[in-house]
């Protein structure tokens, strides 16, 4: 029945004759099941040819019209101009090209007005993609803004119980160094340091932790934690402070929260900046586990420097020391600077760090044009490192 409504033509003796190209199609047409079927077309001097596996269809040319249509006119539809419920689409515009539509007159004007209708179409693509670009651009450009402000309005408890989580899992492999009077000899040199901190609403903690790797840390919250190699190989308290104001600067600028916001995704940090805080409590919730997982990116690195040496200028510590032990750190391969528990994750800060130099030249910079005056540490730093040594 369908095959008594189709003309079938010698279409391959014409194909060669013509030297014709086909294009991907679709045919529309009531009588097929489903209403439509994906073949080819092509064009020759007499007609407009589908062709799919049983189907074939023509529209001659001296009733064929043109058009744009589909979903945002990025199709070009064939139709016959007595059958208005049958029709052919293509995707591909090369098709208005072919030899004997160019060749014939009576399609300039339909060539011309699909051709404006598709570039319509185009332009308005491009338009819709150039705003998605600029919108991710631009969500891609506030999102440092978002997470910092995100940040701020976490409250130190959330932080201090998260720190305070994952302490309690890094205890059980620490061998911790209880000696009062050596801690007491440390805290009167960094107290200028933590009285800055504790301004802004953390209580330090302080631990010493015997371990020969060079390594401070500070967890959210306030705990900080030293290392025996990094006492051994610093040369002097400036040294030490040093190392202390960038790990502290790391606690003030909440990097572990920020971290924290940065890993959980675009769409969650936007949702959570335009709804509340509180739909971070959950992810909280987790952060004592996950936190040692989390890198503290180059530019944290750089903004901790940056705050642990006006920390240390506000202490009226000399933070050359921070310069010379980063030096020293260079040189030591094994290093893990700032790494928390995981220690096969290297957040190092110097060491293995290509922009190490870079960091060291910056405060270079700084030290230059640095006119402040600053004390003389009050403790011979070698005689603290003798008798911790001798722990
Ligand atoms: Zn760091």
């Amino acid at each position: 029945m369908f095959f008594s409504l189709c003309k079938i033509y010698f279409i391959f003796l014409q194909k060669k004759a013509y030297n014709l190209t086909t294009f991907s199609a679709v045919l529309i047409h009531p009588d097929i099941t489903g209403g439509r079927c994906a073949g080819t077309i092509y064009i020759d001097q007499f007609n407009v040819c589908f062709n799919a596996e049983e189907i074939k269809y023509v529209i001659p040319l001296q009733f064929l019209h043109i058009s744009a249509g589909g979903s945002g006119n990025r199709l070009i539809f064939f139709s016959d101009k007595n059958q208005n419920a049958i029709s052919i689409y293509t995707s591909d515009n090369s098709i208005l090209k072919s030899e004997a539509l160019v060749n014939n007159s009576l399609f300039n004007e339909y060539i011309k007005s699909t051709k404006k209708t598709l570039n319509k179409s185009l332009v308005g693509t491009l338009i819709f993609l150039a705003i998605i670009v600029l919108f991710f651009g631009g969500l891609y450009f506030f999102k440092d803004k978002m997470v910092s402000s995100l940040a701020n309005q976490v409250p130190i408890e959330w932080e201090k119980k998260a720190g305070d989580k994952l302490f309690t899992t890094m205890s059980l492999q620490y061998k911790f160094i209880q000696n009062d009077s050596l801690k007491k000899v440390f805290l009167k040199i960094s107290d200028p340091l933590f009285k800055q901190v504790e301004k802004d609403g953390y209580k330090i903690d302080l631990y010493f932790v015997k371990d020969p790797t060079i390594n401070a840390f500070a967890l959210p919250g306030g705990k900080v934690i030293i290392q025996t190699g990094l006492i051994e190989n610093a040369k002097s308290w400036e040294e030490v402070m040093g190392v202390l104001g960038h790990e502290l600067a790391h606690v003030t600028k909440r990097h572990h929260i920020r971290s924290m916001i940065n890993s959980i995704g675009l769409f969650a940090i936007l949702s959570a900046f335009m709804g509340d805080i509180s739909s971070l409590a959950g992810t909280f919730a987790n952060l004592g586990g996950n936190l040692a997982s989390l890198s503290n990116s180059r530019s944290f690195e750089n903004e901790a420097d940056e705050e642990g040496w006006m920390m240390l200028q506000n202490a009226k510590i000399n933070p050359k020391g921070m310069i010379s032990f980063f030096e020293t750190l260079k040189a030591d391969h094994t290093t893990k600077m700032d790494t928390l528990i995981n220690k096969t994750i290297d957040l190092s800060f110097l060491s293995t760090h290509p922009n190490t130099q870079q960091r060291i030249d910056n405060l270079k910079i700084k030290m230059k044009n640095d006119q402040n005056k600053y004390i003389v540490l009050p403790v011979n730093y070698n005689e603290f490192k003798d008798a911790f040594s001798n722990l």
